[in-house]
């Protein structure tokens, strides 16, 4: 059987980034671009005064010696006339600096009236000036190709008027839930109906990777319903995620209906727990992950699988979470040897000496409260048999610890 491993390693081999466009700078945060960006020209535009205070010759500061001051200049305002010798012009800050001028005196450092200014103390020439390009040049790099456009580059390219930015696209998602027994969160389960909590909660675990979740109609356990959702869905979407129908049940039509239609399969089946009937399929150049519908492992694939994969379409070099390894605080025992990766969820947290983790209660795949409590997702060895009380193992981090 393919192992976790192999299984991830099958997917990211065929991954590729998804070829760049041009986006709005507000579409834009998360993503990585796909050129290296210059600027187009000086940044800041023109020399201007980082205070509020006074411009005029470094040279005409002298203590007790009063000067003229001609009238103010705000930002957004030019000056109408050269700052002669001997005046000054009360200046904002981000106020173009006059002509003539080299300097800007603080107002704190001054003391002034209606149209006079005197200095106490000396102030250096060229003090409190922003020089035109001094932050950038033209013709700077300003991000290079590979760069995550991050709140301080959508900042800094839109101050050089780059409105829109090449990057590699989000990818389009398509979740699709089926199962005769599914549905909707606003219904009212009938005798054997669930809610389908596995379209909302795999949408939104999408989204929080930076990638855009289409929400398909659920779909019921026929072939033909089968057939006509996952063409639907790949005429819309790069990528396809099931939920259920992907075992060897006799209402499990995902696998059939995705062999008939000539998709490839990577891998069926994998030797890892929760998630052991998990396939991934590729047709026409789209990635086909069928999970399991029990919502434990269908968001745990999503995370441990989707996640990376779709990093990898949006060109982000660091594909996976944060690893580490934790000091498990409760031992844990395999029931009976598989030879299975099991994926335990945990809630880890940082003691003076390092990082603990502890399970978040019963691991069945149908308890999905164990998600809601988990920062972590530890992943043990097929080999291993038990882990004693305080051995250690290894965590992918799968929250911002700010956030838990
Ligand atoms: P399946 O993989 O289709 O055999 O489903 C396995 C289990 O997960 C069954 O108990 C289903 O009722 C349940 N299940 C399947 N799909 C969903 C869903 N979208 N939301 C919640 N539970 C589901
Ligand atoms: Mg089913």
């Amino acid at each position: 059987m393919t192992t976790y491993a192999e299984a991830l390693q099958l997917i990211l081999e065929l991954a590729t980034p998804a070829p760049p466009v041009a986006v709005p700078l507000a579409e834009a945060l998360g993503l990585t671009v796909a050129e290296d960006i210059l600027a187009p020209e000086a940044l800041p535009p023109f020399t201007n005064s980082a205070m509020d205070g006074f411009a005029l010759r470094g040279v005409d500061i002298l203590p007790g010696i009063r000067i003229k001051v001609l009238g103010t200049l705000a930002a957004g305002q030019t000056a109408e006339h050269r700052v002669e010798p001997g005046t000054a012009l009360r200046i904002m800050t981000g106020a173009p600096l006059p002509e003539g001028a080299d300097t800007v005196v603080p107002l704190e450092h001054t003391k002034h009236g209606e149209d006079w200014v005197e200095f106490p103390k000396p102030t250096k020439v060229g003090a409190n000036v922003r020089f035109a390009g001094e932050d950038l040049q033209p013709g700077a790099l300003v991000l290079a190709t590979g760069t995550v456009l991050k709140p301080a580059a959508i900042g800094v390219l839109a101050s050089l008027g780059l409105d829109r930015v090449r990057v590699h696209p989000r990818p389009k998602v398509a979740i699709m839930s089926t199962g005769n027994e599914l549905v909707d969160a606003t219904e009212k389960p009938g005798p054997g109906q669930i809610r389908d909590s596995n379209c909302p909660g795999l949408c939104a675990q999408i989204s929080t990777f930076g990638a855009i979740a289409h929400p398909f109609a659920r779909v019921q356990d026929s072939r033909e319903a089968v057939e006509s959702a996952v063409r639907e869905a790949l005429a819309s979407c790069e990528v396809l995620v099931t939920t259920g129908g992907v075992s060897e049940g006799d209402y499990d039509f995902t696998k059939v209906v995705l062999e008939e239609l000539g998709a490839h399969k990577l891998f069926w089946k994998v030797a890892q727990k929760p998630g052991g009937p998990f396939g991934v399929w590729t047709l026409n150049g789209k990635f086909i992950f069928g999970v399991p519908g029990n919502p434990v492992p269908a968001m745990v694939m999503v995370e441990e699988y989707v996640r990376p994969t779709l990093r990898k379409m949006m060109g982000l070099r660091e594909l996976f979470r944060p690893e580490a390894r934790a000091v498990l605080d409760d031992g844990w025992k395999k029931g009976t040897p598989d030879g299975k990766t099991h994926i335990l969820r945990v809630i880890t947290r940082k003691e003076a000496d390092g990082l603990h983790a502890r399970l978040t209660g019963p691991q069945g795949s149908g308890v999905l409260s164990s998600m809601l409590l988990a920062n972590g997702l530890a992943l043990v060895p097929g080999d291993t048999l038990e882990l004693p009380k305080g051995a250690q193992v290894l965590v992918h981090l799968t929250e911002e610890a700010e956030d838990h």
